[in-house]
């Protein structure tokens, strides 16, 4: 328990006046991530944001009775968003109406997009410094694996958490859990009185993303090797700070356009948003056209 608050103390990547947004699903990390933050900053200074995804069984407003518990008695402020209220459907109608349509996306596609966009949308509209969301040690390692298998060099480099935000609409992400193996949140969780209940994911067997592959693996080399996956952390930050430090990448400094639909930040060259173009390609209306508010947010001009 001292290593995970020590970690996390000495590697907050926040100021002490910060107003602090935390995304949480309800699991073990979420709480462990609550519990710590809690106890290091001022509630005053915290949000919390739960996405209901719309998953049947899975995440159900039950699931996160705790989060409602505890931020009522720490009196923090808490956002309970649906995907349905959000863009107008839940993750099982979108891949229902994917399947109808004969198009090949995973779930975890829609997910990941409608999850990081709501994400940041809340945090500009409510003015936060700083999105922390509860990945792991071995969440972390996965996602650098997989950006390096496929060869995308500006995201595995954006993971770090010295590179700045491309646009000045995204709001800064922290991820105070990433040197902590899943292992010791568990125990964290189970030492300080967690009621574990939780259920995975229907769509995580459902087409087996590169991330699973990868986690299954890396289970396997920590299991015969203990301490690989932290020892990997530690060359990437190393390799990427030098990297930064020293300049010797041209990286993109300039901002990124936005999409002509929703006003969002998206990468040069696309025509659309991630999330427009798939709502135009499921044939959906393009119907959360309120992001144009929040991105005019004073605080982030
Ligand atoms: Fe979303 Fe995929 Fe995770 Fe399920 S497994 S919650 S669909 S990202
Ligand atoms: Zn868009």
């Amino acid at each position: 328990m001292n290593r995970v608050t020590a970690e996390i103390t000495r590697n907050n990547m926040f100021n002490e006046n910060d107003r602090l947004l935390l995304a949480l699903s309800g699991g073990k990390d979420s709480y462990v991530l609550l519990d710590i933050i809690a106890r290091i900053h001022d509630p005053k200074l915290i949000g919390v944001i739960t996405i209901i995804e719309g998953i049947p069984g899975y995440n159900r407003v039950s699931n996160i009775s705790w989060i409602i518990e505890k931020t009522r008695k720490l009196g923090i402020e808490l956002h309970v968003v649906p995907f349905k209220s959000y863009v107008g459907y839940t993750l099982e109608e979108l891949v229902l109406r994917a399947r109808e349509l004969g198009i090949n996306v995973s779930p975890c596609t829609f997910c990941g997009i409608l999850r990081r966009r709501i994400m940041n949308h809340y945090a500009l509209m409510y003015g936060y410094d700083c999105v922390l969301t509860a990945h792991n040690l071995d969440d972390e390692v996965q996602t650098i694996l997989a950006d390096l298998m496929r060869g995308d060099l500006a995201r595995f480099i954006q993971l770090h958490p010295l590179s700045k935000p491309l646009s000045k609409y995204f709001v800064k992400r922290v991820k105070p859990l990433r040197r902590i193996y899943e292992y010791e949140i568990t125990a964290y969780a189970y030492a300080t009185g967690f009621e574990f209940q939780e259920v995975d994911c229907p769509y995580i067997t459902h087409a087996p993303t590169l991330r699973a592959k990868l986690r299954e693996y890396l289970h396997e080399i920590e299991g015969r090797s203990p301490g690989t996956l932290l020892k990997m952390l530690n060359w990437y930050d190393k390799t990427v700070r030098t990297l930064l430090e020293n300049k010797a990448l041209t990286y993109p400094t300039k901002e990124l356009p936005q999409c002509p639909l929703c006003g969002s930040p998206m990468a040069f060259g696309r025509r659309y948003c991630m999330l427009c173009e798939l709502l135009l390609k499921l044939k959906l209306p393009v119907k959360y056209l309120g992001t144009r508010k929040p991105l005019s947010s004073p605080k982030h001009q």
